[in-house]
């Protein structure tokens, strides 16, 4: 504050020019004065005062009566009385009933007064500041709340096209990898060119039936995580099967796999729902880990949990995104380098696998997760299961 007002108000004019006489050459203050309450009321609606002394005992009207008008008028003023020792337990509890600021016995030291003013002063400021701050934070909210709003709206959106997608591609892709497989079924008849751009077409389809199911699968989960098929099955062959799918992949690749699992370590969940889970994680393993690479899978009992564990020694993961390739439709690379392919060096996809997979873990009440040195340095993704989930 740059100028600080102060006004006082005393039927003897003689105890206003000592106040004057205080402030009188101190550097951001203005005084002004008035021997009648109601002159001090019609003063303070015109003008902006900071601070308000009056004395408790005038004809016509107390001091505090004054300034609990005031404070009708202007709340942010700071109201001083000064008083008498027979009238302070009146003024104390004008105190404690937060009508005054605070009070000034008489006689006083003209230091003491001017103290008394400082201390009202910053008292003036702080409270304006605090209000200021509060307003702003008020404003924060709000904007907050409308971002959240509109976050809420977008993942709404965001389920209904899965939703519009999953129902309306599903028929035409059946229709269309039913009608290849049947041109496939003579592919006998057909030049190598032709084949060949058969048998783009089928995977192509069969790609197309897979992310659709996707879309299907995530939105399902979110609806009804308890529609679990559960069963005992071994996780190490589950594996395997897994393994050898992608051999061919791991070979042109020049990628090494090894497997360290625990003897007999089995699962009882949903089998082909955990399928899906491990058979992405194998994919980034692959996709995300330059040619020569290794990678290494394997699984453990521990504290009532089976973790499984598939570790690369591939780009790695900035620490920053390890919890946020969780999130549907997440990828950590730029989308003008997307090209979906299940085991080409980065190869992208849909950034819906591990969003998938974290709706799967936990629908088991299991956890999901990946570390990472940084990036260039390895990833590796753990799934821990409840033994007797
Ligand atoms: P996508 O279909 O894009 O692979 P995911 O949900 O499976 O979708 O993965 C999301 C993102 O997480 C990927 O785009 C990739 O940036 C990152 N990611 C997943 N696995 C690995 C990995 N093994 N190494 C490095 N980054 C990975």
């Amino acid at each position: 504050m740059k100028s600080c007002t102060v006004l006082a108000v005393d039927d003897e004019i003689y105890n206003l020019e000592v106040i004057e006489r205080i402030l009188h050459g101190k550097k951001g203050y203005r005084f002004c004065k008035c021997t009648a309450p109601e002159e001090a009321l019609n003063i303070i609606r015109k003008k902006p005062v900071h601070i308000v002394i009056s004395d408790q005992r005038m004809p016509g009207m107390s001091g505090i009566d004054l300034l609990k008008q005031v404070f009708k008028i202007a709340p942010d003023t700071i109201r001083v009385v000064l008083t008498a020792y027979p009238d302070l337990d009146e003024v104390i509890e004008a105190v404690n009933y937060g009508h005054i600021y605070g009070y000034i016995t008489k006689p006083y030291l003209p230091q003491d007064l001017f103290a008394f003013i400082q201390q009202a002063r910053r008292y003036f400021e702080l409270n304006t500041r605090n209000k200021l701050l509060v307003k702003q934070l008020r404003q924060k909210n709000k904007e907050l709340e409308k971002s959240n709003e509109e976050l809420k709206k977008l993942d709404e959106l965001k389920n209904r096209f899965m939703l519009i997608a999953s129902h309306e591609l599903r028929t035409p892709a059946t229709i269309i990898t039913g009608s290849l497989e049947l041109f496939a079924m003579q592919e006998e008849e057909f030049s190598n060119f032709q084949q060949n751009i058969l048998h783009n077409a089928l995977k192509g389809a069969f790609r197309l039936n897979e992310i659709i199911e996707s879309f299907f699968t995530v939105l399902h989960l979110e609806k009804h995580p308890e529609n679990l098929n559960k069963t005992h099955f071994e996780v190490e062959e589950m594996i395997q099967m897994l393994v050898n799918r992608a051999e061919p992949h791991l070979r042109s690749r020049r990628l090494e796999l090894e497997t360290r699992f625990e003897k007999g370590l089995s699962l009882f969940a949903d089998r082909r729902k955990l399928y899906l889970v491990f058979e992405n994680l194998l994919s980034n393993a692959i996709k995300y880990t330059p040619d020569g690479g290794t990678i290494i899978i394997g699984g453990y009992t521990r504290n009532q949990e089976v973790t499984i564990f598939f570790q690369d020694n591939g780009i790695g993961i900035p620490a920053e995104e390890l919890e946020r390739i969780f999130d549907t439709f997440y990828q950590l690379e730029d989308l003008k380098f997307h090209h979906s392919s299940r085991f080409e060096f980065l190869g992208g996809g849909t950034g819906l696998g591990l969003a998938l997979g974290r709706r799967i873990v936990e629908a088991h009440q299991g956890r999901i997760w990946a570390e990472s040195a940084g990036e260039g340095r390895g990833s590796t993704f753990f799934v821990s299961l409840p033994v007797k989930s």
